[in-house]
């Protein structure tokens, strides 16, 4: 029988096309399978980075409820716009989404646009670099493909994500715009709580693409408050954590004038010592650090320091302090605390407000709907009921009610 068989194979040796055929399908299949999995690492990644501690519920003390529920909580920053989590739907992880800002008793929420991040981790040294992580998170987010090689087009897309969780919130949620929207949502939420206001800001204007006329452009889309820079040095100036550590270009200064101009809120979240330092020599309006802690608290390179707190007093802006552990030593509602307290004593109740970075790849004690556990914290810590109401968000509210746009001019 073996010898019949060799016989056979001699005279009809397999096809080649056969073997082709199933190395084909083969490599159809892994491709495939690479296909399905390719959704699934965005979301792995928002997991893991954007975790917190404690994942609620979130138990306080009556009497922290009850105050917490008179607040107007406004928190400057989240990067929530990143991922794809629809903003709609109570998702089990991430830190913000309406439901949970609902719950947590938010009122208004900075959602910030971030375009472009180094590899590198850490808070020094980095380079302008090369386009790989924001770009693989676009492209297996499988955002539009103008959006893949182009800072300014991510960032109209995410204006884009919250105006579209807006139409489809039923009225839940709305995006600020102008003082007139500010104001008239605040008398609004005095009778329904179960409303949440948002509004737009650009982390990092190396999304200008170095043009001036893209300030108008965002603007246009909605954007009411902008860091010159994120991780790394732009043509308006030095980041905090970039090479040169140098301050405002030309280009720097005719940007956060035409921002002035137009009602945009100069952050100065992640700027060098110097980029902070002729900001608030040239601002003509309030500032903010919309996401940091204070060296005197905790000593760190991401943090700013004491010489500055004693200029946004000056200046009448707010210290957003961050809930992570890299701005106020721990991730716990005691560390915020005593960063908020510092601020508090060295540059006045006045100017200290919260800068959460939820959803900013950091790990955070609780999510938006644990806000409530900070206003605990700070009745804790012996502050007073009028002071917690400024730090928890009539600080915000009266630096962006100075800073946004009348209503008539945004519709010109
Ligand atoms: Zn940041």
């Amino acid at each position: 029988m073996e010898e019949t068989q060799l016989q056979k194979e001699k005279e009809d040796p397999p096809k080649p096309t056969s073997k082709r055929k199933l190395l084909g399908k083969s490599l159809l299949g892994v491709f495939l399978l690479i296909l399905l999995a390719i959704p699934l690492i965005p979301r792995l990644y928002d997991r893991i980075s954007n975790d917190s501690i404690s994942r609620g519920p979130y138990l306080i003390s009556e009497e922290a409820r009850a105050l917490h529920r008179s607040l107007f909580v406004a928190d400057l920053h989240s990067d929530a716009l990143l991922w794809n989590r629809n903003l709609l739907e109570r998702n089990s992880y991430g830190h913000v989404d309406i439901p949970r800002l609902i719950e947590g008793g938010v009122a208004l929420q900075g959602f910030t646009i971030v375009t472009k991040s180094p590899t590198a981790s850490g808070y020094v040294g980095h380079d302008n670099p090369v386009d790989v992580m924001i770009r693989g998170l676009v492209m297996t987010s499988f955002w539009p493909i103008r959006t893949w090689n182009s800072l300014l087009e991510r960032a109209l897309y995410q204006c884009e994500r919250l105006h579209e969780a807006e139409r489809d919130s039923g009225g839940t949620f709305r995006v600020i715009l102008a003082k007139e929207d500010l104001t008239s949502y605040i008398k609004e939420k005095l009778v329904d709580r179960k409303q949440v206001a948002g509004y737009l800001g650009i982390e990092g204007a190396h999304c200008l693409e170095g043009k001036i006329e893209n300030i108008d452009r965002l603007f246009r889309e909605g954007v009411r408050m902008m860091a010159p820079t994120h991780f790394f040095d732009t043509e308006l100036g030095g980041s905090a954590h970039g090479k040169s550590q140098k301050g405002l270009t030309d280009f720097g200064k005719e940007c956060i004038q035409r921002m002035e101009e137009l009602g945009i809120l100069l952050d100065l979240s992640h700027a060098s010592r110097k980029m902070i330092e002729e900001s608030l020599e040239i601002a003509t309006k309030p500032v903010v650090f919309s996401h940091t802690g204070v060296r005197g608290a905790f000593d760190s390179d991401r943090n700013i320091d004491d010489q500055f707190l004693e200029k946004i007093r000056e200046n009448g802006g707010v210290i957003g302090i961050g809930f992570w552990k890299e701005a106020v030593g721990a991730a716990d509602v005691a560390s915020i605390v005593k960063s908020i307290r510092y601020v508090a004593t060295r540059a006045g109740v006045d100017h200290v407000g919260l800068g959460s970075d939820f959803d900013g790849s950091v790990i955070t004690p609780f999510d938006s709907s644990g806000m409530g556990l900070l206003t605990e914290g700070l009745l804790e810590d012996g502050f007073t009921r009028d002071e917690i109401e400024k730090i928890m968000g009539r600080n915000v509210l009266r630096v962006l009610l100075q800073s946004l746009p009348s209503k008539e001019t945004v519709s010109e």
